[in-house]
């Protein structure tokens, strides 16, 4: 049995995971599962599969659930303070941590969970484009391994098994649908509307991950991942709006590998919980009679700009990843409530870098001094 601690359980990774952990009983238990606010859902999770530990980050949540826990003869036990839970990462128990949190704010439990050498299954994307550079030399001293819980990173680990000599890759492509404007007007940008914005043709994620993918701002986040996991700058976006094959390598003899599925993040999540072996995914399965083409097109880059961001910022280095991502989260959340329009994300987002000093990055706490500093200029800015 391998010992599990899902951090952002209640939230649609989490949720996958714990689908894919219960068709998997006899391999998996649960030692932890972390949520926000939602305590109902987190009660039914504590019912079904029986955690060592929760934590809840709301306090009004917290006492809300102890109430619930109190009616029941549940041995569960509720963490109250990040401290306790910071604990219980780092203890023997937590063998392998998924990080399935949203945003920067993953950072602290995934440094600590690689300072201890767990094995993290990574799907908190922020956490690892801002601070990849000390994550990896961390992970390199204390034996972690943090392994990918995104598509396209999970189809490029897969095409990538047994391959032994790395110069023998000539190139990464990430396939991207499109999201939901691949095929809207430019002109028409200006009047999307939060709704439209979250309402993904192929995926169904959460809010913020949804508006990076319309504004291909996740894909940018995903050129950055991918050049921190496997160290490889010759990376390529190529739009595949079927959504089937979830990315490419390109080897010197020009010969390319691809993997398919279909669009469900329960086979990644499958793919990284039991390597070396394959366990039931609870996915569909692609029925290739019926599927008559896939499409591939170039990305249009004055209609998606963000994408141009990855690329400057891997050149930058340093802070960069942190500002971009900070001012990023900011214009999202803005977005979403109404303050900004569509295309002022990008526009703030390109704002702030250009007026931001970049700094190199020594410890954790200039990646938090940069996320700052970016969050209180996007915030003059959206004012
Ligand atoms: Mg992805």
């Amino acid at each position: 049995m391998k010992n599990l601690s899902i951090l952002g359980s209640t939230g649609s990774v989490g949720k996958s995971t714990l689908e894919v952990v219960s068709r998997n009983a006899d391999k998996f238990q649960i030692n932890l599962l972390t949520a926000n606010t939602n305590f109902s859902l987190m009660l039914d999770q504590i019912e079904e599969f029986g955690p060592k530990f929760v934590f809840l980050e709301d306090t009004e949540a917290q006492k809300s659930l102890l109430r619930e826990l109190e009616k029941t003869k549940i041995n569960t036990t509720l963490l109250t303070s990040e401290d306790q839970l910071m604990e219980v990462l780092a203890d023997n128990n937590s063998e392998i941590v998924v990080a399935a949190m949203v945003g920067v704010a993953g950072l602290k439990p995934v440094y600590h969970a690689v300072e201890h050498g767990k094995n993290i299954l990574l799907a908190n994307k922020e956490s690892y484009v801002v601070a990849g550079e000390i994550l990896n030399s961390l992970s390199s001293v204390t034996g972690s391994t943090i392994f990918p819980i995104d598509s396209e990173h999970s189809a490029i680990h897969q095409c990538l098994e047994g391959v032994k000599d790395k110069d023998s890759i000539s190139k990464l492509i990430l396939t991207g649908s499109g999201g939901p404007f691949l095929d809207r007007d430019i002109d028409d940008f200006g009047n999307v509307t939060p709704e439209e914005a979250i309402s993904h043709p192929i995926w169904k994620m959460g809010n913020k991950i949804s508006v990076d993918s319309s504004t291909m701002m996740n894909k940018c986040l995903e050129i950055i991942e991918a050049r921190w996991l496997f160290d490889i700058v010759d990376i390529e976006v190529l739009i595949h709006p079927e959504g089937i094959v979830h990315s490419i390598v390109e080897f010197t003899d020009n010969s390319m590998l691809a993997q398919m599925s279909v669009p469900d993040m329960k086979i990644p999540i499958a793919y990284g919980l039991g390597f070396p072996e394959r366990i039931i995914s609870g996915s569909e399965s692609i029925n290739l009679d019926t599927l008559r083409t896939l499409t591939f097109r170039k990305p249009d880059y004055n209609k998606f700009p963000a994408l141009k961001l990855a690329k400057e910022s891997i050149k930058e280095g340093g802070t960069s990843f942190a500002i971009l991502n900070a001012a990023n989260e900011e214009c999202v959340e803005a977005f979403l409530k109404g303050k900004i329009a569509y295309l002022d994300i990008y526009k703030l987002i390109a704002k702030v870098l250009d007026k931001s000093d970049i700094k190199d990055v020594k410890c954790l706490d200039d990646i938090f001094q940069a996320d700052k500093e970016s969050r209180l200029m996007t915030r003059e800015h959206i004012k």
